[in-house]
């Protein structure tokens, strides 16, 4: 196929994967098999010698796990994809797949805190160093890269303030300094955001958020090149053994079906009330990449489709304030889960950030009367009344 005949987007996250079997079935299977079997032993032995292709093994390959990675491969743009048990895994793999003990890392100051937990706790214990930079500076990434570098790790937009990367501009420098560039791409999903084409080299997702979109299951995924993702992490994955299992793939397979309309009314609610914060008593500052305040809004609708469906605000009054809107709320879920139909509240000064000291907690900007909203599929309308209720008075 020629690439103007390449299917768009919903096409392929609803075609994209299954190979219909005998038995007809219109809806994608689940083979909940651990294994297979052979024709005969020297079939075996041909299968396990890599002779032939062919399933051996569910930690090694699965019909229902292949059928999900070939569809977020399509997504994301990219040859290869392998799923993983969950985000952390997929990010642990990158790690043992691509890094040595001597090898540097440059990663964003504001990733999701349990892989800086990851990289400062059980990755410097191999000998792999990690210097922190903030997310916005270019000069800071280049400063970072020392000839021991081989991966930039970012997440973009983060978390909770959406502050963005210019991916291209990262991608050019780590390719011009002899290293590689990883994206997080948990919170944009290929349907707003497709870093493989703005050059990076790897796409690492937590399937639990958007990918499900529901809150049901655990996974994670990475996408890149045949050689980095088909040989390195895969063969990490088939070794170590985070597999995902069949059931969670057959539920990121059918979310993905949904993906695209999900993500963009995910969006349509958080520009709605991101727009009703700013005119509210007591909001001193909200944070949503689609506001013209905000320091990157030009990289909405270049890099990032729409301003994705993370909104993040300040109350006047600290800790106190900020409780009693969260502690206010009838219906939105308080918990620190994202990219679920349900909106969901959080307190990171307390929660997500509560590890950081106040010290660190105050150069990363995240203030005592920080509230981080992940805006569900609920009516807008429904969202602000429940919200107006601790507001105000
Ligand atoms: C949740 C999350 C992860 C970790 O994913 P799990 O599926 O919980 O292991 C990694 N990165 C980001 C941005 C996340 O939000």
């Amino acid at each position: 196929m020629t690439q103007s005949d390449r299917p768009g987007f919903a096409t392929l996250a609803i075609r994209t994967g299954h190979r219909r079997t005998g038995e007809s079935e219109h809806s994608e299977p689940i083979f909940a098999t651990s294994s297979y079997v052979f024709a005969s032993a020297a079939e075996a032995a041909a299968r396990f010698a890599g002779e032939v292709p062919g399933n051996i093994y569910s930690r090694f390959t699965n019909p229902t796990v292949r059928a999900f990675e070939e569809r977020l491969a399509a997504l994301e743009g990219g040859e290869s994809c392998v799923a993983t048990a969950s985000g952390m895994s997929a990010i642990l793999a990158v790690c043992l797949a691509l890094l040595k003990a001597g090898d540097h890392l440059v990663c964003s100051r504001s990733v999701f805190g349990t892989t800086t937990v990851l990289l400062n706790k059980y990755l410097a214990r191999f000998g792999v160093e990690t210097s922190y930079v903030s997310l916005a500076d270019p000069e800071g990434w280049a400063t970072a890269i020392r000839p021991s570098t081989r991966l930039l790790f970012l997440e973009t937009p983060s978390n909770p303030l959406t502050e963005m990367a210019d991916i291209r501009a990262l991608a050019d420098l780590a390719h011009a300094r002899g290293c590689l560039l990883a994206v997080d791409n948990c919170f944009c999903t290929p349907a707003l955001q497709r870093p493989l084409a703005l050059g990076a080299d790897l796409v690492i997702h937590s399937a639990t958020k958007y990918l499900d979109g529901q809150g049901r299951c655990v996974g994670g995924a990475v996408v890149g090149d045949r050689k980095l993702v088909g040989e390195e992490v895969f063969g990490v994955i088939r070794t170590a053994g985070p597999s995902l299992s069949p059931f969670n793939a057959w539920v990121f397979l059918k979310g993905l079906e949904t993906l695209e309309l999900r993500m963009l009314a995910h969006a349509r609610g958080a520009q709605a009330l991101a727009l009703w914060l700013q005119g509210q008593p007591g909001v001193t500052r909200v944070y949503y990449p689609g506001l013209e305040s905000h320091a990157q809004h030009r990289l909405v609708g270049k890099q990032q489709r729409t301003g994705g469906g993370i909104v993040s605000f300040e109350v006047a009054g600290g800790r106190e304030a900020a409780w009693r809107v969260i502690d206010a709320t009838r219906m939105i879920s308080i918990t620190a889960n994202l990219g679920d139909t349900k909106t969901t509240i959080t307190h990171p000064a307390s929660t997500t950030h509560g590890r950081l000291t106040p010290e660190e907690r105050a150069a990363a900007g995240i203030g005592e009367g920080l509230i981080r909203i992940a805006v569900g599929l609920e009516d807008s309308s429904d969202i602000q009344a429940d919200l107006a209720l601790g507001l105000g008075n």
